[in-house]
């Protein structure tokens, strides 16, 4: 491609975007701002203007501006080639279908089908995000975009992460996507699990097909209570009460752990009760020892109490600039007001505002560590202070340069490297107090009566198969 036609669709794809952005429409809808992509006529002078300053900008930095150059060649058309459109049978529309890719997100896995713009991708992600937790996508799961008879509006997007679960947006007449999450009925099987390791257990686990995942779990809530390296011993004994779930008689991948025991010569006896909080996406939603101990190693605290990431630590592809950008940190969604806590003791370094990061606390650990809360409504600590861990800071906003409320939410080592918080293990607590103990303990005595039986019933098993 010669430097004049690279310069073009660069120029078209500023078109795009300046109508884009000029056209952003602000719409509030479960106190998250969600954009559409709505052009009229009056933007039109707006986005000459903006055109024209743009474009002498990146006049005078052409020689510079190599690498944004090289990156707009992978952006792609608007209209759509019909060979790559596949027709709806029944209805005058058009669809193109895609999947999630390895390492990449979802606006990226989007963007790589074939036909599916920026543009579009940005707005499907933007509107779906509110609802499906990006932290958990996995390759391979399926999404489609219906087109109207154009060939250039999307009106219905469809993103299935399993085969009873539909994510669907619909455009309504003016232009926002509804959204609405289709679950087929599931089927919960109890499963119950006792035995001797005779290797190890992580090899006793695979080999009563639990899954990977769930067998790592498994292992990182009895790690808490075990050294296996000094402690396990051939013949030690494991048991596991857990939910699978089915659907027309097949196996859906993830599972409910509610119990786990360990018992060996050398380590005791150790169990683990899962605590299920009200809310799904609740920090307190974890496994505790009947006493209410939390089972997970030197834990931060969680800054927020749900846990909805919107946006993941590392690499990525922006989605209006192609060029690859760093993020930070996580980003928490939330609602304005929520509170933000200290993930654990430190002193604020500091407590103010900028333009892009909105109102910003800093908290220094004894470790060295430095933890950041940005994008926050109002800060609640001044510098200088010091606060305990899980105390609140501050209260979740969408000050500085945002698009809805979140807490964008960053850890640097004490090297100054950013370092990925979602590999920090987290916890709302490190014991459960109060009301949620108590509710804890009915859970417990539940749990107890089905392993019980459980217990019963093998006994007799391995005594009538003797
Ligand atoms: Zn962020």
């Amino acid at each position: 491609m010669d430097i004049n036609s690279t310069f073009l669709t660069y120029i078209c794809f500023l078109i795009k975007y300046f109508l884009f952005f000029t056209s952003i429409d602000h719409n509030k809808q479960d106190g998250v701002v969600i954009k559409n992509f709505i052009v009229t006529h009056h933007h039109n002078l707006v986005a000459a203007i903006a055109l024209i300053a743009f474009s002498v900008v990146v006049l005078c930095s052409f020689d510079s501006g190599q690498a944004m150059v090289q990156d707009s060649v992978n952006i792609k058309n608007e209209i759509i080639p019909d060979s790559l459109l596949e027709k709806s049978p029944t209805e005058n529309n058009y669809r193109l279908s895609g999947s999630i890719l390895p390492n990449e997100g979802f606006t990226n896995s989007l963007i790589a089908v074939d036909g599916i713009s920026i543009g579009h991708a940005m707005e499907i992600s933007n509107a779906l995000r509110f609802h499906v937790d990006f932290r958990f996508l996995k390759a391979g799961e399926e999404f489609k975009v219906v087109y109207d008879s154009t060939k250039t509006n999307v009106i219905e997007f469809e993103f299935k992460p399993d085969v009873v679960t539909t994510h669907k947006l619909t455009k309504d007449p003016e232009g926002n996507y509804e959204y609405e999450k289709i679950s087929l009925p599931v089927e919960t099987r109890n499963r119950f699990l006792t035995g001797k390791i005779e290797t190890t257990l992580n090899q006793a686990l695979l080999d009563c097909d639990i899954p990977v995942s769930t067998s790592q779990e498994i292992n990182g809530i009895l790690e808490c209570v075990v050294n296996f390296r000094t402690d396990a011993r051939l013949g030690d004994q494991f048991t596991v009460f857990m939910e699978e779930y089915y659907f027309e008689g097949h196996k859906l991948s993830g599972g409910k752990i509610h119990y786990v025991s360990y018992s060996g010569r050398r380590s005791g006896f150790h169990e683990a009760f899962r605590f299920d909080d009200t809310d799904p996406l609740s920090a307190y939603n974890a496994h505790y020892t009947k006493d209410g101990k939390a089972l997970i190693h030197s834990a931060l605290r969680l800054p927020v109490d749900k846990i909805h990431v919107t946006s993941t630590f590392g690499q990525r592809r922006h989605p209006v600039t192609g060029k690859r950008s760093f993020h930070s940190g996580v980003d928490y969604r939330g609602h304005i007001g929520d509170p933000v806590y200290a993930v654990a003791k430190g002193k604020v370094i500091y407590s103010g505002y900028d333009k892009l990061n909105g109102n910003k606390v800093v908290i220094k650990h004894s470790d060295g560590t430095k933890t950041y809360y940005i994008h926050l409504d109002k800060s609640l600590v001044k510098k200088g202070q010091t606060v305990k861990a899980r105390q609140q800071i501050a209260k979740l906003g969408r000050t500085g340069r945002v698009t809805g409320p979140h807490l964008h939410f960053g850890i640097k080592d004490n090297k100054g490297k950013w370092a990925n918080p979602l590999l920090k293990r987290m916890i709302a607590t490190p014991k459960l107090t109060g009301e949620k103990y108590a509710r804890f303990l009915t859970q417990i005595e539940e749990i107890d009566q089905k392993v019980h039986e459980f217990k019963e019933k093998n006994k007799l098993f391995s005594i009538t198969s003797l």
